[in-house]
């Protein structure tokens, strides 16, 4: 079985208000890198955010691995599926980096020594170990973001999320970050990402799926997505556009 799976899921934030998914399905296979697009509004964040268990849908089923998420909660799937959010929060932190990326291991209880590897190993992959002692606070946005990650890769979840992590980058750490999604695909990880970025999917995606209308409208290669001019622009897919 797909290592996720939506099944038809339907919701609304609000029960008066518009349904934001109406019927979604898609699937995420064993080790692929599954880019996501839509419009601004289109619900690619509400996605995220229910995968989470942060909102359950109105109906529908969500499998991991074939089973139903539904009685889990959102520490029991964070274990499973790491959540990269949009805009990175608390990053005023005067924490070190090294302490920061630390932390989930620590509330787990993973001995020291262990956590040390760990964390070292996946500041070397996101590119943040000369870092590793400075504060979080001290650090680009395009660093925050990848501090974000990092601590999410640390606790080695089955499943990324990924959500718009190119928005924002400079061009050095737009490169950086290419690479370190491209790495994690190489190490197997099952991806989602959600993104707007054409030479990201054309580069690392094995397929795009389009939503819009609550639903999926397009689910194929990238390179079939993009040379529909239609779908292009409903999904506002965009050349990368970097940050001067
Ligand atoms: P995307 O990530 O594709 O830009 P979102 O998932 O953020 O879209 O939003 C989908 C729709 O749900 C939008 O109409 C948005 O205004 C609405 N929405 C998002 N978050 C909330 C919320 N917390 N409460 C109510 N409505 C929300
Ligand atoms: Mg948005
Ligand atoms: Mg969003």
């Amino acid at each position: 079985s797909p290592v996720l799976e939506l099944e038809d899921v339907q919701f609304a934030y609000d029960d008066e208000g518009p349904a934001v998914l109406s019927g979604l399905s898609l699937q995420l296979g064993e080790g692929e890198l599954l880019a996501v697009a839509g419009h601004n509004g289109a619900g690619k964040s509400t996605l995220a955010r229910l995968i989470c268990g942060f909102y359950r849908p109105t109906s529908g089923r969500i499998l991991h691995r074939g089973r139903d998420l539904a009685g889990d909660t959102i520490k029991e799937r964070s274990e499973r599926i790491g959540f990269v959010m949009q805009n990175p929060n608390h990053m005023l932190s005067k924490t070190l980096l090294y302490d920061e990326v630390a932390l989930g291991l620590r509330l787990r209880g993973v001995p020291e020594d262990e956590a040390r590897e760990r964390v070292l190993e996946t500041l070397r992959i996101c590119g943040l170990h000369p870092f590793r002692s400075w504060p979080v606070s001290a650090l680009s946005y395009g660093q925050k973001k990848r501090v974000t990650i990092a601590s999410i890769l640390v606790l080695d979840p089955d499943i990324l999320l990924l959500d718009e992590p190119t928005a924002g980058q400079d061009y050095r750490h737009y490169n950086e970050m290419m690479e370190f999604v491209l790495q994690l695909k190489e190490r197997g990880k099952s991806i989602l990402v959600i993104t707007h970025d054409m030479h990201l999917m054309m580069e690392y995606a094995e397929r795009t799926v389009v939503i819009g209308d609550g639903r999926v409208l397009a689910d194929a290669p990238p390179a079939t997505i993009l040379t529909d001019a239609e779908l292009v622009r409903r999904a506002s897919l965009r050349e990368t556009s970097l940050q001067r």
